[in-house]
């Protein structure tokens, strides 16, 4: 290092601004108004510091002049990325209604005006107000689950997940239970039935091929060993061609036959028949308990449209040994997930208002003419900010999935609004709308990049618009 760039570095060391200098500047001043001291002044130090090690390793020192405005700038803007919550709304363009990644299901109103009315004061969780002593928070969802669903009795875990865990470690532990090859899924990676049939004590007995199950196969993998027999819901999968599965009335009678119980994971298992909007019968949780299951299990924020919940349905006796089981304790949930699974499902009392109040039901409902005006109106709104005219804007017919592991492969028919543009790839498209605040997720396909009008709230055109703004303003490639 010769004395000159030892000067000039010297030089550029003594131009950085102090602290408190940097806290006079206007974009620190705005910062402070809304983030934490702290916060703003760890985002002063750290910028600083940033600046002062690039002219301290730079060889030779780098020819810069330091900024105070700039630097000021910068350290606002990372204060505010400090400030952000980690988990915040996004705008969901994918046409996934259930999309896991993103927060599965979104609350009914009344759903989230309940959680406020329960959590802002005290109530009875575990207090029985008729006796005036200690009471159960089991009891709580478990009412409405009876009458919605006829089942005898009903358990809340943390989700289905729980459920299924603490069904089999109750009711098969150390005993075996016989499941079909064709049924052992994965869901999402972390849940695989013979790894959850694991952990929980109970011993996985897989009967049939993968395509075929037969009644036989079943009753000849029944031994003194065998606690239940089990049914798993194709969930993120389907089996087609040759194929034979057994249904749950045949299950059930064999199973009651033999002194054993049926079981059912339902996966998604939704209260009502969405078929009527295009997509396949699935049998509801009432359909399958009336087929002779003792016990189903499904998701609260799946197609039902509620909190994460694990929802446990079915014979009293069953239910008991659950509730009695001590890993209940630590699969429970809390008076959060309570208020708003009971709000969201006295909504199921009229079919007509869970359609309309439930927001994934609201999504699978939505009629396509309405779907095919929104990508429209999108269309439209984004087109109004390229004057330069450097988006190619369409709308065009695409698929939206229910998602969520439930009913795989099943389309329902939307209209995407498609951007493409010759300055940007749809890689880049992506990457600087899911950059913006808040985040827009949509796909891409052949380049173009696709934003589904079926999962979008109010409100998020007004967002799409902005964003597509924002990548406008900008010539960055
Ligand atoms: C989704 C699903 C699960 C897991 O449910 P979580 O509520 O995510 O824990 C289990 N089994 C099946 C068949 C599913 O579809």
């Amino acid at each position: 290092m010769d004395s000159n760039s030892r000067a000039s570095r010297q030089d550029l060391l003594r131009q950085l601004p102090g602290v408190d200098e940097l806290l006079k500047q206007p974009p620190v001043m705005e910062a402070l108004a809304h983030i934490p001291r702290k916060l703003v002044l760890e985002s002063i130090r750290e910028t600083v510091d940033g600046v002062r090690r690039h002219i301290l390793a730079e060889e030779p020192p780098p020819s810069i002049s330091v900024d105070i405005g700039q630097l000021a700038q910068e350290a606002a803007t990372l204060a505010e990325t400090k400030n952000q919550f980690t988990l915040r709304p996004v705008v969901n363009a994918t046409g996934i209604v259930v999309h896991t990644n993103l927060g599965r299901s979104l609350l009914a109103g009344e759903s989230l005006a309940r959680l406020q009315e329960v959590c802002r004061t005290y109530n009875n969780l575990e207090y029985d107000l008729a006796a005036g002593r200690r009471g159960s928070r089991y009891v709580h969802a478990e009412a409405v689950l009876r009458e919605i669903t006829g089942a005898e009795a009903a358990l809340v875990v943390n989700n289905n997940a729980a459920a299924v865990f603490l069904v089999l470690n109750t009711l098969a532990k150390d005993r075996e239970v016989i499941v079909s090859r064709g049924q052992l899924v994965e869901i999402g990676g972390s849940f695989r039935i013979p790894d959850v049939m694991a952990a929980s004590g109970a011993i996985l007995r897989e009967v049939g091929c993968t395509n075929r199950t037969h009644l036989r196969d079943y009753e000849q993998a029944i031994t003194e060993q065998t606690a239940l027999l089990m049914k798993v819901h194709c969930s993120n999968y389907r089996v087609i061609g040759f194929t034979a599965e057994v249904s749950m009335e045949e299950m059930a009678r064999l199973a009651h036959s033999r002194g054993l119980l049926a079981v059912e994971d339902l996966g998604s298992g939704s209260l009502v028949d969405v078929s009527p909007f295009g997509l396949p019968e699935e049998p509801t949780a009432q359909q399958a308990l009336k087929a002779g299951a003792d016990v189903v299990t499904f998701s609260g924020d799946k197609l039902l449209g509620g909190p994460q919940a694990g929802i446990i349905l079915g014979r009293r006796d069953a239910i008991e040994r659950c509730k009695k089981n001590p890993l209940t304790r630590a699969l429970r949930v809390d008076k959060m997930t309570l208020a708003a699974l009971e709000a969201t499902l006295r909504l199921y009392r009229d079919e007509r208002r869970a359609f309309s109040a439930i927001p994934t039901l609201r999504m699978i409902a939505t009629p396509l003419e309405e779907l095919h005006q929104r990508a429209q109106d999108l269309a439209q709104a984004i087109s109004a900010c390229d004057l330069d005219q450097r988006l190619t804007i369409r709308v065009e017919e695409n698929f939206s999935q229910v998602g969520g592991g439930s009913l795989p492969e099943r389309n329902l028919p939307t209209y995407v609004v498609s951007v493409q543009s010759s300055h940007w790839s749809a890689a880049r498209m992506e990457q600087r709308l899911r950059s913006h605040t808040p985040p827009v997720i949509g796909r891409i396909e052949a380049d173009r990049f696709l934003m589904d009008v079926r999962t979008l709230q109010p409100g998020d055109s007004e967002i799409l618009r902005d964003a597509f703004q924002a990548l406008l303003s900008t010539t960055e490639q």
